[in-house]
């Protein structure tokens, strides 16, 4: 598997880091992991290609995560270099996904649902095993967030595995769920004295990444307090691992 961070930022406006989106290539396609708004544009301008993404995963409904899905979607139904593709495109998250899309849909009459292409919106429980690409195995764990939220853990034929958080409070599970991943990407919204208790600040992700086992850990959703902080060697002092700061345009193998 191949990782290009899209958006290592969160909600708040920032001039080097966009809303969250990472891109994964795997034998069996390519998959977005959430999809903000800026992610539309961050993918072209990865020379990303686009126009033949398989699969979008949504973790959550805030609008950091989802705010570029119906816009993907206005462009696929437009765009000249989608309209010979067949091959189909599916939308997979929490429960209620289909009607957060539906009723922006609705809102303006775009017709998103008619695609030149087959495209499905398929709804994933928690503890739900799914297969996301063919030969990807992908697993959900419900997270202390919002009710829907959603971590994702995928391994493919080989084994290697990448766990994404995306936004969290802290939970031992997670530890657990992404045991001896090849990469743990966490989010990791605050440095410290964190104002808010459905996110995670560095000495939580850190306790998960010593908790988990896991090989690399990476930590992206960082908000701008961050700018002045060398993540890397504060994260260094909690944990003696490889802990990577996600960074726009930053690309990844994950595994042998
Ligand atoms: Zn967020
Ligand atoms: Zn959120």
């Amino acid at each position: 598997m191949r990782l290009t961070v899209l958006g290592s930022g969160t909600s708040v406006p920032h001039p080097r880091r966009s809303a969250s989106a990472h891109w994964v290539e795997a034998e069996g396609g390519t998959l977005l992991l959430d999809c903000s708004g800026p992610a539309v544009h961050r993918m072209a301008e990865e020379n990303c290609d686009w126009a033949a993404l398989d699969a979008v995963w949504v973790s959550h409904f805030h609008l950091d995560h989802v705010g570029g899905l119906a816009p993907l979607l206005f462009g696929t139904k437009h765009a000249p270099q989608t309209k010979g593709r067949r091959k189909p495109f599916t939308v997979f998250g929490p429960r209620g996904t289909e009607r957060l899309l539906r009723r922006f849909d609705e809102a303006g009459g775009y017709q998103l649902f008619e695609q030149p292409f087959p495209f499905e919106v398929r709804e994933v429980a928690p503890r739900a095993e799914f297969e996301p690409l063919p030969g990807l195995r992908g697993m959900t764990l419900s997270t202390p967030h919002t009710s829907e939220s959603l971590a994702l853990r995928l391994t493919d034929r080989q084994g290697t595995s990448l766990v994404y958080t995306s936004d969290t409070g802290f939970t031992e599970a997670l530890a657990g769920f992404a045991r001896a991943a090849d990469l743990f990407l966490l989010e990791c919204s605050f440095f410290r004295s964190k104002p808010v208790k459905l996110h995670l600040e560095l000495s939580e992700a850190m306790e998960l990444a010593r908790l988990s086992g896991a090989r690399r850990v990476m930590l992206s959703h960082l908000y701008p307090e961050w700018d002045d902080v060398n993540l890397a060697a504060e994260a260094q002092r909690l944990w003696d691992g490889e802990t990577i700061e996600a960074r726009d345009g930053l690309r990844l193998k994950i595994g042998e």
